[in-house]
């Protein structure tokens, strides 16, 4: 079992997280968890008869990429990252969560994901952690707390719907633009049909740290490091694969995953050719990211 993550001390500024990697408390004290959300992780699990949407949450640095210890600019793509993504992409909403930088962000997931980071709901970085400034330029734990996904989602949404009430307004006044109006209404309404919570969301992440405050909602896998990036046969994607596919025919994911964890020795059912068939020419499995001012930081 993991064990509880340190206590925030007061005034936490300049105390180390983890002293190993040298990693400082945030600045504000972590919040607890909330009684309500460990009262819906508790509930029964219960089958779904069909698949249901379940927004995916993609940490990068140690789940699908590997920077380089003392090259922060070289990156190594996960094995099996594609037919990963052509899964998720299929059966998911999916989203990326970084606590590096934007520029350094941008620059993974145009190499890693290819044209396919078009297709993400919405990218945060480390810009969407609410750190004060000197908890941003510092390597400081980065907790992932999913509330601020799901208040951001129903405020893209609250403000979504205020554009769409002044696009209909414009419709009778422009009826050129009609077709065009109507097909992006139609998006707007098909990205926020879902209302996403903790039994339908998902975090992908190395680190149960960064997890602690919604721990049934993420599924924490092997941390791909330096090791793993240069023995090459890596599979762990596709057993988050294989999760997945199980996790989508749950009506309260985080009840599910309170009490059967993602487990990174869990056997292949299915084991896939190890050799990677249909890869696509266009994404690379190794790449060299220009990124200066990150270099100390994630
Ligand atoms: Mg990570």
């Amino acid at each position: 079992m993991e064990s509880s993550p340190p206590i925030s001390p007061n005034g936490a500024a300049s105390v180390y997280y983890n002293e190993e990697t040298k990693t400082f408390f945030p600045t504000n004290p972590i919040r607890s968890i909330t009684p309500s959300y460990l009262t819906v992780a508790a509930q029964e699990p219960s089958a779904l008869a069909s698949p249901q949407k379940l927004l995916v949450i993609l940490d990068l640095n140690g789940t699908l990429f590997y920077r380089n210890k003392n090259n922060k600019r070289n990156v190594t793509s996960r094995p099996y990252l594609q037919e990963f993504l052509d899964f998720i992409f299929e059966s998911c909403r999916v989203m990326v969560w970084s606590s590096a930088q934007p520029h350094s962000v941008e620059t993974m997931l145009s190499y890693g994901f290819d044209q396919r980071s078009s297709l993400l709901d919405r990218v945060w970085t480390r810009e969407d952690f609410r750190l004060p400034r000197s908890d941003y330029i510092k390597k400081v734990l980065t907790i992932k707390d999913l509330e601020f996904v799901w208040e951001g989602i129903e405020l893209e949404k609250k403000r979504a719907r205020e554009g769409k009430r002044r696009s209909q307004q414009q419709i009778f006044s422009k009826e050129e633009k009609i077709a065009e109006t109507v097909a992006s209404l139609e998006v707007l309404d098909e990205k926020y049909s879902i209302h996403f919570d903790q039994t339908n969301t998902v975090l992908i992440d190395d680190s149960h740290d960064k997890s602690q405050l919604q721990p049934h909602n993420c599924l924490v896998l092997r941390d791909f490091d330096e090791n793993l990036a240069r023995a090459g046969n890596d599979d762990e994607l596709l057993r988050v694969k294989q999760y997945l596919q199980k996790l989508v025919y749950q009506s309260n994911v985080s009840a599910y995953m309170s009490r059967q964890p993602y487990d990174s020795n869990a056997l292949l059912e299915d084991p896939a050719p190890r050799k990677l068939a249909n890869r696509r020419s266009s994404t690379k499995d190794h790449f060299v990211i220009v990124d200066p001012v990150a270099d100390h930081l994630k």
